[in-house]
């Protein structure tokens, strides 16, 4: 053993991390927003669980149970920990079907009724499929055990534990199930173990459940924190939680696909997963999580080691009394700079660690000196960029748009900002900031918001071959001295243009234009577009005619060969400058996302896509979005770099970002708190199980204030001989993260349905890796799930359903934008993206959406994606991050209408169909819904909630609700169920070493390429 090995030399044991009698340190500040309970209202009760028009069937409709239908004689429970056993799934299912007509009381929907969402028609016993009833796990296996310690949380890190809180003995541990893991369980003996009925077919609801997976965990987690280096499986992506940095960064800024790593490539090649990071280097802090430090070492910067540069972090040792640090990564000895100098006690620990953030934190942030600067760093410029053309005036885009600005600047309307007593003023944006504003049809418009102005000053630009920026002062503002004079343009716009029309937008000569003015700082576009940018240079045209569909063409229209636009991306990257874009296609029309779409993916924007526009329904969004925008966290000019241990070497980057040649840095225009970028390893020797192994990422970036700062990520996990161990900490969603961003990258090189069948042979080879090396010894007609995937193969199905590369016919501006989201989506934000959270609303306990005794909200449980989950009568909120529907069932309760709307909406058609938003009204139900749709609102990526009505029957938005039943077929492809079967009928054809040769399923024919897609990073 070496004494580099911070991890191994280090440190206290604190015992068992999952032993319960350890006292967890409470997380007392987490508390869920709750907005107020209705003034005098009665919780207990609720008028319409008694309510006459509901006798007989218990909340506003469930359905009826039959017990027993689907009796389990043959049924296995899970007979080693730390697997799933899908007992015997599908081994007598004789020639398996794959789906096809079989008439199975199981599969007793008909085919039609699978789609048949339109028409639920009330069911007898073919509804029995839907046997369990909700929260048929009793909610005690979800309470936590032993009972909340406030001011433990102090205690908990008392110095003699934090001398280094990294147990040597915590990465191997005896007993590789966490808490959490334990809560997501549910103690259920059901859990994740599908078995064959009776008629020899797979019950749909023994099969693991990505609903249940996250609600134990979220149950435990809003009264446990995460303690980064004791605990080694982080929460599932989609649970909200509390992590207490130990030296290890934090889950939201770092996900190892593997907390223990096999030591060599051939053992890592056993398991078919990829070995890689999911960062997310300004991910946004849940309230109870400390701020990230910001340390600033004067002109000497960072201390940092002199062979491989990477920055001090709490894995460097130091020894000769102090004189040196040896690093983490390459086991350099540098000299420690005198000023950095402290000496170590005798266990060789530097006396001031307790007071070094950077010596304790896995995550901290440095100022850095000049050396670092490219250009002298200032406040965040921004600059929006106003789309006034005929379709923004007449689809009341521009209206919206100009809201928003003025919303997220100084607050909606009716609630403006006041100043406090001393005069300061609540700034949006911080101190040093700036915007501009920019507008643009077939011309360009650029405006002197001067605050000595008594209105902004107009400045036209007719030269579009050739714009230039005609003013130097007046174009940015503090928006808080110029606040008059941008309100009063931002009113006026939309009528100054009412006139105008000019049908056809001039997109490129603009952010030429833009880029002029941010060239000398760098910064940020806001820019907005609603019709096809048709006029001036860069002038794109309707390239997707839906005639090229499924050809081999298709790929082409995902990204763009013009000339113009690649040279804007590379030249705003070089100059520090991003655009986000917000795109309306108000008749649902083709804007070129492609062509656009590629600034913004290049640059590290975003873009926020509505393609069917409504003013009155989607304004809401348009304006919470434009808001979260402007108001998270953002840097500019960025450059970030990946650092492993020897033995590993950076072998692929993926995400949203400019990337000159392998082995640069990775450039960035601008980077957020949403954006995430994968990192994949390979090796380049053999890692020593003696050792961990360790990951540096840094991000250097500007700012929103003007401070030229790197952000460090520090990531550890152990090694071990074979990849036994690895398979017991695999994190799944970050498994998926990685998948799904490589999938994506491959869009514009390859065939969907190449990409499709590639995904299709990863999931294979990877449960078939498992069932080979690591599943022990079970009969062989069982699939045997590994515990920590076990919702993988889900969450592969919802990745084939998604817009991005789903089969069948979908806008290709569809298409790009979700692949470039898939890009750059965090671990959260993709999971909920891939499965939806469905909240069914008619049927809630009375306590369900009000805090607990804590104060922290309680949720009901989610259901499974599955129209065979809907009630009859029932109501659900449906949430994938990206839209929030509330889907209501044709007869949905009368009483339930009005508590949740008001009195006389008593029917559906009595409801508002651009509903965006409940009314606060002092009902019960009302209440429970709005406090719910703010928990929801709290845990997810960068899109705003607001509320899309899909009334049964009455709106469009139902073809959206059937869409994301990612259980059923739908979207041309298979039911959960029927994807479990084909997947283990090609594992075991594997096992019988007859894969591939006799499969002509789903892509037939395509072996040849398929070796082609074979990521040699994968
Ligand atoms: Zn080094």
């Amino acid at each position: 053993m070496s004494d580099f090995s911070a991890y191994h030399s280090l440190g206290q044991p604190t015992g068992d991390p999952n032993d319960q009698r350890r006292q967890q340190p409470a997380a007392p500040q987490f508390r869920p927003p709750v907005a107020p309970g209705p003034a005098g209202y009665q919780q207990s009760g609720s008028p319409y669980m008694t309510s006459p028009a509901q006798v007989g069937t218990p909340g506003y409709g469930s359905q009826p149970q039959s017990p027993g239908y689907f009796g389990q004689p043959g049924f296995q429970q899970s007979p080693q920990p730390g697997q799933a056993d899908v007992g015997g799934l599908a081994s007598q299912m004789g020639g398996m079907g794959l789906g096809v007509e079989t008439p199975g009381a199981a599969r007793g929907h008909k085919k039609k009724d699978r789609h048949a969402y339109h028409n639920l028609e009330p069911q007898g016993s073919s509804q029995a499929f839907n046997g369990m009833p909700q929260g048929s796990v009793p909610p005690s296996q979800y309470l936590n055990q032993g009972p909340q310690q406030p001011g433990q949380f102090g205690q908990q890190f008392s110095p003699a534990m934090s001398q280094f809180p990294a147990a040597a003995s915590a990465f191997t541990p005896m007993n590789p199930a966490s808490p959490m893991e334990h809560a997501a369980r549910g103690g259920d003996q059901l859990m994740g173990s599908p078995a064959s009925s009776q008629q020899g077919r797979v019950d749909p609801e023994h099969i693991p459940s990505v609903p249940r997976s996250r609600d134990g965990p979220a149950q435990y987690y809003l009264e446990h924190v995460y303690p980064t280096m004791e605990q080694h499986l982080p929460p599932p992506a989609a649970v909200p939680f509390v992590a207490y940095d130990q030296g290890n960064s934090s889950p939201k800024f770092a996900r190892l696909t593997l907390n223990n790593i096999p030591s060599s490539a051939d053992a890592l090649a056993a398991t078919a997963l990829p070995l890689g990071l999911v960062l997310q280097p300004l991910a946004p802090l849940q309230e109870g999580e400390q701020p990230i430090p910001v340390l600033n070492f004067g002109d000497a910067g960072p201390p940092r080691c002199r062979r491989c540069r990477t920055y001090i972090n709490p894995f460097m040792t130091f020894r000769s009394g102090g004189n040196k640090f040896v690093c983490n990564m390459c086991t350099f000895p540098n000299d420690v700079p005198s000023e950095y100098f402290a000496p170590t006690d005798p266990s060789g620990v530097r006396v001031d660690r307790q007071q070094r953030p950077e010596l304790t934190l896995g995550t901290v942030e440095f100022v850095v000196p000049k050396e670092y600067w490219s250009k002298e760093p200032v406040g965040l410029r921004w600059l929006f960029v106003l789309d006034v053309s005929a379709e923004a005036v007449n689809k009341g885009f521009l209206d919206g748009f100009c809201e928003g600005i003025m919303s997220a600047l100084y607050g909606p309307p009716e609630t403006p900002t006041e100043g406090d007593e001393n005069g300061a003023k609540q700034r949006t944006l911080p101190e040093g900031a700036k915007i501009g504003i920019v507008t643009y049809d077939k011309e360009l418009h650029f405006y002197n918001l001067s605050a000595n102005l008594e209105q902004a000053q107009m400045l036209v630009m007719p030269d579009i071959e050739d714009p230039f920026v005609p003013l130097s002062e007046g174009l940015f503002v503090d928006p808080e001295e110029s606040k008059v004079v941008i309100m009063s343009l931002l009113k006026q716009l939309p009528s100054m243009f009412a006139n105008v029309k000019n049908p056809e937008p001039a997109l490129l000569p603009t952010l030429n234009a833009a880029l002029s003015a941010l060239s000398s700082t760098g910064g940020k576009i806001v820019c907005s577009l609603s019709s096809l940018s048709t006029w001036g240079p860069g002038r794109l045209f309707l390239r997707d005619d839906g005639k090229m569909h499924g050809s081999d063409t298709e790929r082409k229209l995902f990204t763009t060969e013009h000339p113009g636009w690649l040279k804007i991306a590379n030249k705003m990257v070089e100059c520090g400058v991003g655009v986000d874009f917000f795109l309306a296609a108000p008749s649902g029309g083709y804007l070129d996302v492609a062509t656009i779409g590629y600034v913004s993916s290049k640059t590290g924007g975003e873009i926020f896509y509505y393609p069917t526009f409504h003013v009155q329904r989607d304004s809401l969004k348009l304006s919470k979005e434009i808001k979260h925008t402007v108001t998270r966290e953002t840097g500019y000019q960025a450059l970030m770099k990946v650092r492993c241990s020897n033995g590993l070497q950076v072998s692929a980057y993926h995400g949203n970002f400019t990337h000159h040649t392998f082995g640069a840095d990775l450039e960035f225009g601008v980077v957020d708190a949403d954006k995430s970028i994968a990192v994949l390893f390979s090796y380049d020797g053999k890692l020593d199980p003696k050792l961990d192994a360790h990951f540096q990422s840094a991000l250097l970036y500007t700012s929103a204030n003007g401070e030229r700062r790197v952000r460090c990520t520090n990531t550890v996990a152990s090694v071990s001989e074979g990849a036994m161990e690895a398979m017991k900490f695999i994190d799944q969603d970050a498994v998926i993260n990685i998948i799904s961003k490589e999938a994506a990258a491959r869009m514009p090189e390859k065939a969907l349905q190449d990409i499709r069948a590639a995904l299709n042979e990863k999931t294979v080879d990877i449960l078939a890796g498992y069932r080979k090396n690591f599943s022990g010894s079970h009969p062989p007609g069982q699939l045997v799930l590994p515990e920590n995937l076990k919702e993988f193969s889900m969450y592969i199905l919802c990745l084939l359903k998604s817009r991005a590369f789903k089969g069948g016919r979908e806008p290709t501006d569809r298409r790009v934008h979700d692949a470039r989201m898939i890009r750059s989506m965090g671990a959260t934000e993709l999971s909920l993206y891939l499965y939806p959270r469905i909240i069914s609303i008619h049927n809630l306990e009375p306590t369900d959406g009000f805090p607990n005794e804590n104060g922290h909200l309680r949720m009901p449980q989610c259901i499974r994606a599955s129209f065979s989950k809907v009630e009859e009568g029932g109501a659900y909120l449906v949430d994938n991050g990206q839209v929030c529907l509330l889907w209501l069932h044709a007869q949905v309760s009368p009483n339930l209408l009005e508590d949740l709307f008001g009195a006389g909406r008593s029917s559906l058609k009595d409801l508002d169909p651009f509903t965006s938003a409940l009314p606060v009204l002092e009902t019960h139900l009302n209440a429970q819904a709005r406090n719910m749709l703010q928990y929801l609102a709290t845990t997810r990526g960068s899109k705003a909630l607001t509320l899309q009505l899909a009334r049964q029957g009455l709106d469009g938005a139902e073809y959206e609700f059937a869409r994301l039943l990612v259980e059923d077929r739908n979207n041309e492809a298979q039911s959960y169920v029927d994807w479990l079967v084909h997947i283990h009928r090609q594992i075991q054809l594997e096992q019988a070493g007859r894969r591939k040769h006799e499969e002509g399923f789903d892509y037939g024919g395509m072996a040849s390429t398929l070796a082609q897609l074979k990521m040699p990073h994968w």
